[in-house]
């Protein structure tokens, strides 16, 4: 096509500029904005192990609350912590990321709550109810729910404990211990 077809063609052209409200679709498989549930979140820290550009960041200490952040000026989208996360506490949703409009960085801010174990009093994030219903593949009930709060050491030791039991008799067992505090989660999106 010669030039001034060209021009004559784009001079004639429907306008390619699009309005704020006349965006393309989002493709089905966006891996777009990261979505966090605290209420799933167990602190393990697995997240911020894989993400490369470390813009997932995992501060507290093991005694006290942790505090789980992600930046979105960091993030690539790559998905990794969503797939290595133990507990799906992580998604990508199939939204636009709210930093492509407003062109700034995004920070999401959860905290992981932590409990006393209800044996030994160790302050730790139990695994969601529901995910350990699912691990068993029904409603938590009879030891399963007994357990239910307890820390890892604490499930080692009462494992180690019925087995002992169960050749040697019944040995006395600590009273259990009820949560110690709990902390009010919030969501913080600046
Ligand atoms: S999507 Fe990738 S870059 Fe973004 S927080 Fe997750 S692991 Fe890190
Ligand atoms: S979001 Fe998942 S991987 Fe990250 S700390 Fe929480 S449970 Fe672990």
């Amino acid at each position: 096509m010669s030039m001034f077809a060209t021009v004559l063609a784009n001079l004639f052209a429907a306008g390619r500029t699009r309005a704020p409200d006349d965006q393309p679709p989002v493709p089905p498989a966006l891996r777009g904005h990261l979505a966090h549930d605290p209420s799933l979140c167990t602190g393990c820290g697995t997240c911020a192990h894989v993400c490369a550009p470390k813009a997932i960041v995992m501060t507290g200490t093991a005694d006290r609350d942790l505090a789980w952040t992600w930046f979105s000026g960091a993030c690539s989208y790559c998905g990794l912590c969503r797939i290595w996360c133990p507990t799906r506490a992580i998604d990508l949703l199939d939204e636009v990321p709210d930093t492509a409009e407003r062109g700034g960085e995004m920070r999401l801010a959860d905290p992981v709550v932590r409990h006393a174990c209800s044996r030994c009093g160790r302050p730790h994030t139990p695994l969601a109810v529901e995910i350990q219903a699912e691990m068993l593949g029904g409603p938590l009930a009879g030891t399963a729910l007994d357990e239910k709060d307890l820390c890892e050491d604490c499930r080692r030791r009462m494992s180690s404990e019925r087995i002992r039991d169960a050749f040697m008799g019944p040995t006395p067992k600590p009273a259990p211990r009820s949560f110690a505090r709990t902390v009010a989660t919030e969501k913080v999106t600046s």
